[in-house]
């Protein structure tokens, strides 16, 4: 059974529902052990305190969100164990920015995500607009997901496949070697890749990345973990039975936890079954 929550947001990214604090006792009643605040850090490589409200916390309100996840963490210590995350946007040439943005704060774990490509967002749909080719921004974007594990700053790659949802769909043959590279990639930089269940929530039967590349993730010996990027409360745990059924197949029995930037196991417990 799946007992971990590593990707969830909340009001103060403009785009998502509920307070940190319900998020908190979703995951209480849902029995998970631990849950992970990872709401979207803000813009911090564009000018101006809020450049795109409806995306990412202002810059100002970044400190009020890791002391509210510490309050919570000290309040619900002995219920569940409350990690303080934050998923950040990996832009190329941007380090030295990111990097002076995260320093001040104890964060438990960083979730690096890739959103911008040739500097306009993948889940951006006009973009895709009478685009004939869509295979150099494929190209790019697996290009990106392997720096953003090889730059140092994270230690969870986020919804890798997550541009499917939104871009024209490749053909098989010619994306497999740029997710297999990417892997790779992820690998060699000893990061864990999240299975991130929004992609059972936009594509409908599969999660981010595609059992595919979990499966190769596996056999890489790539740590894993869940994580359903709930934007509601309800969402967290989204589809855990499935990831639960796909792992069990797969044979993987464990998931990668974090404290304290350290990562390590956590067991997938035996499901109780009531005869
Ligand atoms: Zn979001
Ligand atoms: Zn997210």
């Amino acid at each position: 059974m799946i007992t971990v929550d590593y990707h969830t947001h909340h009001v103060r990214c403009g785009h998502a529902q509920g307070q940190v604090e319900e998020y908190i006792k979703q995951a209480i009643a849902l029995g998970l052990s631990e849950i992970g605040i990872s709401d979207h850090a803000p813009i911090y490589w564009q000018d101006g305190n809020d450049p795109m409200p409806n995306i990412a916390m202002a810059k100002d309100e970044l400190s009020a969100y890791v002391e509210e996840v510490l309050r919570l963490k000290e309040q619900y210590a002995g219920r569940i164990a409350v990690r303080l995350g934050l998923e950040v946007d990996y832009i190329e040439g941007a380090e030295v920015e990111c990097a002076a943005m995260l320093a001040p704060y104890p964060f438990d774990y960083l979730i690096g995500s890739v959103h911008y490509v040739h500097g306009r967002n993948v889940y951006d749909a006009q973009r895709w607009h009478g685009l004939s080719d869509p295979m150099p921004i494929y190209a790019e974007y697996y290009r990106l997901l392997a720096k953003s594990a090889q730059c140092g700053l994270f230690d969870i790659i986020a919804h890798s496949t997550a541009i499917i949802a939104y871009a024209p769909k490749p053909i098989p043959q010619a994306i497999e070697p740029l997710q297999d590279a990417a892997l790779l990639a992820i690998r060699q930089a000893d990061v864990c890749l999240e299975i991130n269940t929004s992609g059972y929530r936009k594509l409908g039967n599969e999660p981010f990345p595609s059992a595919r590349m979990i499966a190769l993730a596996r056999d890489l010996g790539i740590p894993l973990t869940f994580s359903s990027d709930a934007h509601r409360p309800n969402e967290v745990g989204y589809a855990r039975d499935q990831v639960e059924a796909l792992l069990s197949r797969l044979g993987v029995t464990e998931l990668a936890r974090f404290e304290a930037r350290q990562r390590a196991v956590i067991a997938l417990a035996p499901r109780v079954v009531y005869l």
